[in-house]
């Protein structure tokens, strides 16, 4: 592996504005070490070699000729294949948008555009980012750089593997009840979920939209600030997106890792999200942690959240819903694929029903129909409007502690990563994965995933949480976590693979 592709995102930047490095030569050691790879651990599902070359050439081109350029220009991204960029095709790892080319970039996309990051493909997921495995996907798994038995996590799997095994510094995410999050700790990388409405879901192949948000992977808390940084900020066109300025991240991130502490911190941990249910390894490293966050000064607390119980449940109910809605619009007339049926009279409803059936994978049919069981006239209170109460009195829970604690933390991740096909053949398990990330999704607070632990080879994650807008105080502990954890991303095996 070339030694820069070592180097994290914020490094990069700075090599290639001290001209030690041009953005064409760390875009092809990108470029060849996905092509070298990516046949052993599929996480991407499209390269744009020429379309990131071109803009590498292009910004190393506007750099010598002294323009001012962002930051982050030149150093190398790459997206979710939920979101859209002009150029590429977007599936969503579906069958049924297979071939499609979307007409327009996401928001996130134009800003990366704009800022001159070359976007150096496309990467797997579940199907429409249903799932915790990334084996939901239509076109194969992912595999965990870690282990090649194992997962990558989901449904951002993709993501999670091209950055951890250095195939790429930075890549973004979406997070609907966990998929950026829970890949990062079993992949041994920082993920965050933003504030609801903190960057915009324009151009984001929508999930539940109430949910789904966008958010950074990377190697390190500082490049998941910088990121966040660039592709934050108010967009008029996604009708939840926040007017606030965007904090300065970068700013706070490198003030506690100069200062080795924040000052004043009270940390919530949460008894609901740890204990029964953990792995034993899994909850030692979270232990470890909060012991090292009190001696780096902070107050401990703990706190109770009693409706956290029941908020797996309700995500199973109030995502179907959304999920029901969202993916009407897949229907053989629009977007993608088209089916006709076999025999009989080609009416529109029978081609969509045809198209649906050979486009959509289980785990997707699977919470259609949930999804639109739940909201049915007979069973709509029941289930439905039961499960928005429970939002409800999660989001009270998490107004009552954080009136007591900063941020609250907790495992990202019940396990570390587990075998392929262990929790497929029950839907139930594979939804436990994300018993501790849901709570921040249901109520929009900001959430992030940092690597604290290596049991046995495999990472392991820390979860923060803040509350709503208090995305500047979770990098802060983000950053001191990482600084008292080491370098865990540093610890991927796959950086011995060779390229060919
Ligand atoms: N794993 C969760 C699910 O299957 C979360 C998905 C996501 O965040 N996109 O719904």
């Amino acid at each position: 592996m070339k030694e820069m592709l070592r180097k994290s995102a914020v490094e990069l930047a700075a090599m290639l504005a001290a001209g030690e490095v041009t953005s064409v030569e760390l875009t092809t050691a990108c470029l060849d070490r996905i092509e070298a790879l990516n046949p052993r651990l599929n996480a991407f599902l499209y390269v744009d070699r020429e379309g990131a070359l071109a803009t590498a050439a292009e910004i190393d081109r506007r750099r010598a000729a002294g323009e001012e350029l962002h930051p982050l220009a030149g150093v190398p991204i790459a997206l979710k294949d939920n979101m859209v960029a002009r150029g590429m095709p977007t599936t969503c790892a579906s069958k049924i948008l297979e071939g499609w080319e979307p007409p327009y970039d996401a928001t996130v996309v134009e800003r990366i555009k704009a800022a001159g990051l070359p976007i150096v493909g496309k990467t797997n997921m579940d199907e429409f980012a249903m799932g915790s495995s990334t084996e939901h996907s239509a076109y194969g798994p992912t595999l965990n750089p870690w282990d090649t038995g194992r997962i990558p996590g989901g449904s951002g799997g993709g993501s999670a593997a091209a950055v951890s095994a250095f195939m790429v510094p930075l890549a973004l995410g979406s997070d609907t009840g966990g998929s950026i999050r829970q890949p990062g700790a079993v992949t041994g990388t920082v993920g965050a979920k933003p504030t609801y409405g903190a960057v915009s879901r324009y151009g984001l192949v929508a999930m539940a939209s109430s949910l789904d948000q966008i958010g950074p992977v990377t190697r390190t808390v500082a490049d998941a600030a910088a990121l966040t940084e660039l592709i934050g900020g108010h967009d008029p066109l996604d009708s939840t997106s926040l007017t606030d300025e965007v904090p300065a991240l970068s700013a706070a991130t490198a003030a506690v890792h100069e200062a080795g502490t924040v000052k004043g911190l009270r940390v919530g941990v949460v008894r609901e999200l740890t204990g029964e249910g953990y792995q034993p390894e899994v909850q030692a490293a979270f232990d470890a942690t909060v012991a090292q966050l009190r001696e780096a000064g902070a107050e401990i607390v703990e706190v109770s959240c009693p409706s956290f119980e029941y908020a797996l449940s309700a995500y199973y109910l109030i995502m179907p819903a959304e999920v029901s809605s969202n993916l009407a619009r897949f229907d053989g007339m629009r977007y993608g694929i088209r089916v006709e049926p076999t025999e009989g009279p080609v009416t529109a409803e029978r081609v969509m029903a045809a198209t649906r059936e050979a486009g959509f994978g289980d785990e997707v049919k699977r919470r259609i129909i949930l999804g639109t069981h739940v909201l049915s006239a007979g069973y709509y209170d029941a289930y439905y409007g039961s499960a928005q109460k429970v939002r409800t009195l999660i989001q009270r829970d998490f107004d009552r502690v954080f009136e007591q604690v900063d941020v609250l933390v907790s495992p990202t991740a019940p396990t570390v990563a587990f075998e392929f096909g262990s929790k497929m053949d029950d839907p139930m398990a594979m939804y436990l994965n994300d018993i501790a990330t849901i709570p921040a999704n249901l109520a929009g607070v900001p959430a992030m995933s940092v690597p604290n632990a290596v049991a046995d080879g495999l990472p392991i994650g820390f979860q923060i949480i803040a509350p709503a807008r208090g995305d500047l105080k979770m990098y802060e502990v983000a950053q001191l976590v990482e600084d008292l954890s080491g370098d865990i991303a540093g610890q991927c095996p796959a950086q011995t693979w060779e390229e060919n």
